[in-house]
Formats: structure tokens, sequence, C-alpha cells
């Protein structure tokens, strides 16, 4: 582990002047700290400025902090994924071991945090391997449930898919129903919805398994309709190179997405806007800081940070 930060040598490129404003005068890439295997689900804790994430091949979370630096949160997390918030601070977590949505239960302090099974099933069936979260206004958990955590040991517990497919779930906690949002995306992995609710963004990242160069690499956009239902699918964006595992919405609506080699960032109407280069292959990101303008990248090892003229959309 190291917990010094670390200036990486700027590369932002603007292509639409649109962007011009987004990065603030003399911005800098910072690497925070170091010694993950994977990480991902980057989550920011505003009661203690702090990130928590995952290091899912090391079956633990991470916590960063400017005051404490890099320290093991937790052990032996049953390979946590993606994380998010509920309206009442708990903390949502996708979790591949144990093939479910789990919530952490906090009071006073995180340290005596309950956790418990949200929704593990769908019609008796065991889910594949939750990936990434997110809530809606009206409290709906909506996840993505692709097979990364069951295809081998390595980030879960390998095992047969007892739904034959992959799905974007919504779960209502109110009524505890799950309902099927879409079985149109081929393996469902980040996802995010724009500023207003009224589109559901979530990318397809199928060319992951696949050897041969096949498979997507694309976020698709659903509009929601009645709230509840996803409608009008249509490719958004094709993420080159890598994938868009993961990404996130400012509050103008613009779509931050990983790619192989750097967070890019996407106008609604699809066109490209910027793109900043970051030296490790990038798997997620999330807003955070005490002005909400702090955009912190999870690249593989290593947890980084820049400050941008935006924030995020929640
Ligand atoms: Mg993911």
């Amino acid at each position: 582990m190291s917990d010094s930060i670390c200036t990486i040598e700027t590369d932002i490129a603007v292509y639409d002047v649109r962007a011009e404003g987004l990065f603030p005068a003399g911005v800098t890439l910072e690497r925070l700290c170091t010694g993950a295997i994977w990480g991902e689900g980057p989550v920011w804790i505003h009661e203690d400025s702090s990130v928590l994430w995952s290091d899912i091949p090391n079956n633990r979370m991470l916590r960063w902090s400017d005051r404490d630096g890099m320290t093991v949160w937790r052990d032996n997390v049953e390979f946590t994924n993606g994380h998010t918030r509920e309206h009442d601070g708990s903390i949502l977590h996708c979790s591949h071991g144990q093939r479910a949505i789990v919530r952490t239960r906090f009071g006073a302090n995180l340290e005596n945090a309950i956790d418990e099974t949200v929704v593990d099933r769908f019609e008796g069936k065991r889910l594949n391997s939750p990936n990434d979260i997110v809530v809606k206004r009206d409290g709906t958990i909506w996840f993505s449930d692709p097979p990364y955590g069951i295809v081998s040991d390595r980030e879960g517990h390998m095992a047969e898919s007892e739904l034959g497919d992959n799905y974007v779930f919504r779960y209502d906690p109110s009524t505890g129903e799950l309902k099927v949002a879409t079985d149109l995306v081929e393996e469902p992995n980040g996802l995010a919805f724009s500023p207003d609710e009224s589109v559901l963004y979530v990318s397809d990242t199928s060319a992951a398994l696949q050897v041969d160069g096949g498979g997507h690499h694309h976020i698709v956009a659903f509009d929601v309709v009645n709230d509840r239902e996803l409608a009008n699918p249509r490719v958004f964006a094709v993420i080159e190179p890598g994938l868009a595992d993961g990404f996130r919405v400012d509050r103008q609506g613009w779509i931050l997405t990983s790619s192989a080699d750097s967070v890019q960032v996407y106008h609604p109407d699809g066109s490209r806007l910027a793109r900043i280069g970051v030296p490790e292959k990038v798997a997620n990101l999330t807003f955070g800081g005490s002005d909400g303008d702090e955009l912190y990248i999870c690249a593989s090892s290593s947890l980084y940070r820049i400050r941008l003229n935006t924030r995020g959309a929640t």
C-alpha cells in the first residue's frame, strides 16, 4: 500500500467546444493510492469524506480519505462489485459471492453497521452475480446481473446460471417486487439515469468474455416510461478502446464512462466531448468531494481523482 498522492502527467483531450469549460485551469489527475488487484464500484461517503470501493479478486473493500489514506475497510466481503447509497444513507452492495444485493445499514458509525440481504432470487432462481446498481428518486433499486461473478472463481464462486439469461432488474423495496426491466442487453454492466430520470443508460460488455473479438462494447439508452418500464432501446455510444464497465451522469446530463485507457465524456446527443487519459485500465468512477465536483476513478490497482467544473446528477 502507498499513501503518497502522486500527480500524473495531464492527458486531456477536448473534442467539442461545449466541453471547453469542463476542466478547471491547471487541472491535474492525481493517483491517490495503489495496491488493489482490480478495483471497482467506488461510492462516496459524505459523512466522513471517504471513498469505499471493491478490490474484487482480493475479496475485500478498501477505503480512502485525505486524512487516513488507504486502508482495508472490510475483508472477506463475498466479492462485492458495484455500490450506491439509498436515500436514508444505507450502502447497497452488489455481491458476486452471495449472488445478491446486500444492504449495509449504519447509524452512528460504520463499525456498528448491520448487513442484510435485499434480494437474491428471481422466481425462485438464484441471481447470476449483480454487478452495478442505482437508486431512483422513488427509492426503487435498479441493477444489472451479468455472469462475470460465476464464470470463474477469480471474482466470485464458479457456478451455472440458474436464470439462463442476463437481465437488468427493478426491485421495489416497499413491496418486495422484483421485475425484469429489460432482457435486451446481452451482458448488462454499468447503468445510470439521466438527471430527470427519463432515460436509463445501460452498458453491454459482452465483448469482455469473448476471445474472438466479438461481442458488444457499447452503451444502450432506454426511455423510462411510467416511471418503471423501459422502451425504445438504441445504441447510444460504442466505447473504444475497451468497455463501458461503469459510468456516471453529471448534473447537465453528460455521461462520463470508463474506457480501457481513459474516462470518456459523452453528450446526451451521442457526441464524444472529451477524454481524460488514465495510465491504468479504468473500471468504474463516481463523483465525490465536499462540493461533489471531484471524480474518483477506480483503475486496476489504483484510485485516481480529478476535479471538474461539474457535479454528479444526484
Ligand atoms: Mg461493472
